[in-house]
């Protein structure tokens, strides 16, 4: 986002980009402020030669494409007049008023404060800025834009206090653009700081980028354009804005250092950023992103219902293309987009009125923790520890065994790398070795280690309660409890056995009941089951999964059965089939449409009823239409009996009423299950009941009733859900 490098600024730059934008500004306070800087700078330049007042006026420009508000703009000009010449506050005051003198005070003050030096001298003077930040937000703003014209012209200043000023960027300055959430600023400081801090390191990734620029740009085209072909017309409400982009510099560089990969192994070089308009709608072009590419497992991240630290929230999932190129694709609605790109900014960019003053405030109060923390103690120790960990990125990567990095929350411990591996791993978990070393399972993972996770055989083991207190992430958490709910086993027995017939009729398995455990025997023994009903519970809660066994067991039945000669199963009968797959008894090629009184699904007992002119339209057996018309004996003669055609590719609109305690992530939760089901949502509703429960009304595509029916078991499981209905209309 920002302008190239080096621009000089002019007032009538600046005002021009106020005149291009929409956000209204007192052009007359920033004119004179700029008057007044101007007067004052007058005969300073610059280390690059430049007149002085070209670097408030960069600063200015920087917070303008930020879309800070008057005051900060006219502070951002005025910043370095109280510093560096003979203005004093109090004719600040007197022109420009109490906020403007506030605002260049608090930057003057932070740039006595010298930032690198020894560790506690450190943390006292972070806590001054924090401090400072606590009492106005906009002065660190300021500041940080400072910094970044500061580093884009950095050449122009001696080695050494080049290589003073990338430190004090890299360790300070960009950690805390992270926190506040200011993605372009952050990037930024960081590819300039690390320029100079490893230049050979920038040199050798920016030439690497160079070399197959065009290469990579088509690629991001192509994929751009294969994605927008599938969300158009896919049902979203406008359509949605599809963006793609290369990582920056130094992130590559992490990835490299950290993950000790080569350039070309790296992942998420490219991005591909999808902007919605719902939360809903995240979901459902996730779903049909991994329709469309083969996801990389265990790389999708829900930050939409689990923000990071920084309020960021989007989808993430990395996936691989025909081209067996992975790239990482980020999904997000646009008020989430704001956030992410603008931080703590976004909050004068957009006027978001009373949330936008909640955003405002839940940001802030990181830093009022942090301080009030330090009041509480007096260990040095301890201060410099918590702001190391606050500024730190909130990220650690590990490796398993066989080199894939798992990343994970700082303070993660070895039960949450077994879940981020696999949901079996974590349930089946009995030990870890961290660097060949077994350790307990309270171990707080490092960046650089390499883990292994020892699993139990027995295919019912299953994690421990007090796991729950140890585990730091909330996927594995989510996990741990949705395996004791899972414990109960009679269910978990109904639904296995339900699954695999189910299984067993779509692959046309068909097994007299007296041999089934005979023809199971070989694939329970392979899973440790010796009853019938384990194997049932083996299925329901996962522990087997189907796709992987059914391969097997249709060719074992194919051996065993295939001679044994299959009775028919239907009488043969003139039947007709309309493209709505019903079959009308007695009528050929009939017009059908489907009676919006109860909406009937494939699997549901319909009848007809021939109209005036209109074909045959279908109700449920139970529709009170029908059941009024059949009491009151009225025209009789018109009801018609229909069937279900078999093998029908169309899709039905299902309504389903949800009722649930409230509580934060329930909808993200419910989207999640349904566009892992790769379930289209049309239209979600949500609302408090009056009990303070939870009513989310979904209108979704489903195939047919049995589908219908695993969506709401589905949906049962989820943690607070009290019920789930399919509503008539
Ligand atoms: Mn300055």
């Amino acid at each position: 986002m920002m302008a190239e490098k080096e621009t000089i600024y002019t007032i009538d730059i600046l005002i021009q980009k106020i005149l291009d934008g929409e956000k209204q500004y007192d052009l007359s306070k920033i004119i004179s402020a700029y008057e007044f800087a101007e007067n004052a700078h007058r005969g300073q330049t610059r280390s690059s030669g430049a007149p002085y007042i070209t670097h408030p006026l960069a600063v200015a420009f920087i917070l303008l494409e930020l879309g800070m508000d008057t005051d900060t703009i006219c502070s951002a000009i005025l910043h370095d007049v109280v510093e560096d010449t003979g203005a004093t506050l109090e004719e600040l005051k007197k022109r420009f008023g109490q906020d403007v003198a506030m605002l260049v005070d608090g930057v003057t003050k932070l740039g006595k404060i010298p930032l690198f030096t020894k560790e506690e001298q450190q943390a006292e003077n972070v806590r001054k800025i924090l401090l400072a930040m606590s009492q106005d937000i906009r002065v660190i703003i300021i500041k940080l834009c400072d910094r970044l014209h500061n580093m884009r012209t950095l050449s122009h200043r001696p080695p050494e206090k080049q290589l003073a000023t990338a430190l004090e960027t890299m360790n300070i300055y960009a950690p805390i653009a992270h926190r506040l959430g200011i993605r372009a600023v952050k990037e930024e400081l960081e590819d300039l700081a690390f320029r100079y801090l490893d230049p050979f390191a920038y040199d050798e990734i920016e030439s690497l980028l160079e070399k197959r620029k065009e290469e990579r740009e088509a690629f991001i085209e192509s994929i751009k354009e294969r994605i927008a072909v599938r969300l158009e017309g896919a049902g979203f409400s406008q359509n949605p804005q599809i963006d793609g982009r290369v990582k920056s510099i130094y992130g590559i560089y992490k990835k490299m250092y950290i993950n000790k990969r080569d350039f070309d192994e790296i992942y998420d070089k490219y991005a591909v950023r999808i902007i919605v308009s719902t939360v809903i709608e995240c979901y459902n072009a996730l779903g049909i992103i991994h329709d469309m590419f083969r996801p990389i497992p265990n790389r999708f991240k829900d930050y939409i219902s689990t923000p990071k630290p920084n309020m960021y929230q989007s989808l993430h999932t990395t996936v691989i293309g025909r081209e067996g190129i992975p790239f990482e694709v980020q999904i997000r609605t646009w008020d989430m987009h704001f956030t992410a790109e603008y931080g703590i900014a976004a909050h004068w960019k957009y006027k978001e009125g009373v949330r936008g003053k909640d955003k405002l405030d839940s940001r802030l109060a990181w830093i009022r923790q942090i301080i009030e923390a330090q009041q509480e103690t007096d260990d040095v120790e301890e201060i410099v520890r918590t702001i190391k960990s606050d500024l730190a990125p909130e990220d650690v990567f590990a490796f398993t065994p066989k080199g894939d990095m798992i990343s994970l929350p700082m303070g993660s411990t070895v039960i949450d790398f077994a879940y981020a591996i696999h949901t079996q791993v974590g349930h089946k978990m009995v030990g870890a070795k961290v660097d060949g070393k077994l350790q307990s399972l309270d171990y707080k993972i490092h960046t650089g280690e390499i883990v292994e996770i020892i699993t139990s055989k027995d295919p019912n083991h299953g994690p421990n309660r007090a796991w729950l207190e140890i585990a730091k992430t909330n996927e594995a958490k989510a996990k741990i409890r949705a395996w004791f709910k899972k414990e109960c086993r009679e269910e978990n027995i109904v639904k296995g056995k339900q699954d695999l017939e189910r299984e067993f009729r779509r692959n046309q398995i068909r097994i007299p009941e007296e041999d089934l455990e005979h023809f199971l025997a070989d694939d329970m023994k392979r899973h440790h089951c010796e009853t019938l009903d384990d194997y049932y519970a083996a299925i329901g809660y996962g522990g087997i999964v189907l796709s992987k066994i059914m391969q097997r067991l249709k060719d074992s039945y194919v051996k065993q059965y295939v001679e044994a000669p299959l009775s028919p199963t239907s009488t043969p009968q003139k039947r007709t089939t309309s493209a709505d797959g019903i079959v009308v008894e007695g009528i050929d090629n009939c017009l059908i449409k489907f009676a919006q009184c109860c909406n009937p699904l494939p699997g549901d007992e319909i009848i007809g009823f021939i109209t005036r002119g209109h074909g045959v339209s279908v109700h449920k057996k139970d529709c009170v239409n029908y059941l009024n018309a059949i009491k009151n004996g009225s025209e009789p003669e018109r009801w018609i009996n229909v069937y279900w055609a078999s093998n029908q590719n169309k899709t039905y609109k299902a309504t389903l009423d949800i009722v649930s305690y409230d509580r934060n992530g329930l909808l993200a939760d419910v989207a999640t299950v349904l566009s892992e089901m790769r379930i289209f949502i049309h239209e979600s509703k949500s609302r408090e009941l009056k009990n303070g429960n939870a009513n989310i009304v979904l209108t979704i595509s489903i195939g047919g009733i049995e589908q219908l029916n695993n969506i709401i078991a589905r949906l049962k499981k989820i943690n607070g859900v009290i019920s789930v209905d399919r509503t008539g209309k």
